[in-house]
């Protein structure tokens, strides 16, 4: 190896070495080399080394089940471009799959897989261990727990290869290409066998993850909830591409049709591979929350419970700091899009109290101010309401018949609480906005209910509507 004098660079071989295998990517890797020839000498003299540790930079312990899920022989042939084949028939040469040299085109999966697990992980961490932050928080050994059992059922997976069962599994192909899928889906299943009754453990916490994730989606879409039985078979990249409605669920729901008049089909190869051995075992993973132990002993059922009705929030949770990601412009990952948009300038006038919705003279300013306010605009609705007390006088003049616990200005509230509370205070919000700048009109007797602000915008011109009903007494 050439010292710092000989290769004409202030720093030995050595050195460089160190530094292309601590790089963090392929990309990184590609740019380290590209720095200087030097560099690139020192990549070449042991090439298949520096990108097996840049892969184990990327994936971390679960290198060996990250690369199983894309080379394992079971995987359908049909599934890779033509390119992929390449790499199998080298991967064959070396026998044993984890030893094989890394190719660059497997590089390019290892990085799309590793995203999906991390994201999940983020996920995970933020729904079960810490809501406070989208960074997960989960240990190097709950961590490593956790992607393995990802990674385990991202090959299940693409062995089972869901997006092939309406053609493969059609009246016409059913004998042939058919039954050799389905022997293949069964050897997948056994490949799980030699797993420890731990293992299959966190299978069965991450199966229940990725359920729970699909469930929300089918929710979310008015899709029935049957069609979670197919979480594992759809796998982790397809059920975050729903999550983030990159794909379509009616293609569950096609095949959930397609396939109803043979429940022990369905049965036999959209259940998790790891409940029949679990079973052969005895063993029975623990019920509700418990399981999910069996990844973190640190998860808490309170992390996920909206602070006003104590049920789950889901993976939406209404808080500061998602209004806050919000208004930063960055992805915000705490709630999804459809809300983000419902919650929008444009939409939220809606929750305005009573008929303030049908009322131009109102609406129209609000949409302005709205627009103008633009992805800040929760945020500031948020902290003008707390800054100025607004919420805490809305609370004492109104009580809600229920004992329901007050609002606070840290809560994390689902999706519903989080409707009632906009509900019960964007008007008090707009109210203050409209009345430092100008002073307002006498109040109409009906306050926000009245029926005219649908028909005349000459009576809202003329009179308030941002005040509560008169009560009897005092209009008679
Ligand atoms: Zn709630
Ligand atoms: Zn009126």
């Amino acid at each position: 190896m050439a010292t710092s004098r000989e290769n004409g660079l202030p720093v030995p071989d050595d050195i460089i070495d160190k530094i292309l295998l601590a790089s963090p990517s392929f990309s990184s890797l590609k740019a380290t080399r590209l720095t200087c020839k030097q560099f690139n000498r020192v990549f070449q003299s042991h090439p298949n080394s520096v990108v097996r540790a840049v892969a184990y930079n990327i994936t971390g312990p679960a290198l060996p089940q990250a690369l199983e899920c894309i080379r394992h022989p079971l995987i359908p042939i049909h599934t890779r471009e033509p390119p992929y084949r390449a790499y199998r028939s080298v991967t064959e040469e070396y026998g044993d799959l984890s030893s094989a040299p890394i190719t660059p085109l497997e590089t390019h999966e290892i990085m799309l897989n590793s995203n999906i697990v991390s994201w999940l992980e983020d996920l995970f961490s933020f729904r079960y261990i810490d809501r406070t932050t989208f960074t997960s928080q989960l240990s190097s050994s709950e961590s490593r727990a956790f992607c393995v059992s990802v990674y385990r059922l991202m090959l299940y997976s693409a062995i089972a290869d869901l997006n092939a069962w309406m053609e493969v599994f059609s009246f016409e192909h059913r004998d042939h290409e058919g039954l050799e899928h389905r022997n293949n889906i069964e050897k997948g299943r056994r490949t799980f066998s030699c797993l420890s009754t731990r293992e299959l453990l966190q299978l069965h916490s991450i199966a229940e993850f990725l359920r729970e994730i699909l469930s929300f989606c089918a929710l979310k879409h008015g899709y029935p909830d049957d069609i979670c039985d197919l979480a594992v078979v759809a796998g982790p990249a397809q059920i975050l591409k729903y999550f983030y409605n990159e794909a379509d669920i009616q293609t569950l729901d096609d095949i959930s049709y397609y396939f109803e008049g043979e429940p022990d089909f369905l049965a036999s190869v959209s259940s998790s591979p790891h409940i029949k051995i679990l079973e052969s075992r005895n063993i029975e993973p623990s019920p509700n929350f418990a399981h999910w132990h069996s990844i973190s002993s640190r998860v808490s059922e309170e992390n996920s419970q909206c602070d006003r009705c104590q049920n789950s929030f889901g993976f939406s949770a209404y808080c500061r700091s998602t209004f806050l990601e919000i208004s930063n412009g960055n992805p915000c990952y705490r709630i999804d899009m459809a809300s983000q948009r419902n919650y929008g300038p444009q939409r939220i006038r809606q929750y305005l109290k009573g008929r303030l919705q049908y009322n131009s003279t109102e609406v129209v300013p609000f949409i302005e101010k709205a627009g103008k306010l633009g992805s800040s605009l929760l945020l500031q609705i948020w902290d003008d309401l707390w800054r100025l007390n607004l919420v805490q006088q809305q609370s004492q003049a109104q009580p809600l018949p229920q004992a329901l616990p007050d609002w606070k200005e840290d809560s994390y509230l689902c999706n519903l609480c989080f409707t009632n509370f906009l509900i019960e205070n964007l008007w008090i919000w707009w109210r203050h906005i409209k009345s430092s700048s100008q002073s307002l009109k006498e109040d109409c007797c009906h306050g926000f209910t009245c029926e005219m602000q649908m028909s005349s915008v000459a009576h809202t011109e003329e009179f308030n509507h941002l005040c509560e009903k008169t009560p009897e007494d005092t209009m008679r």
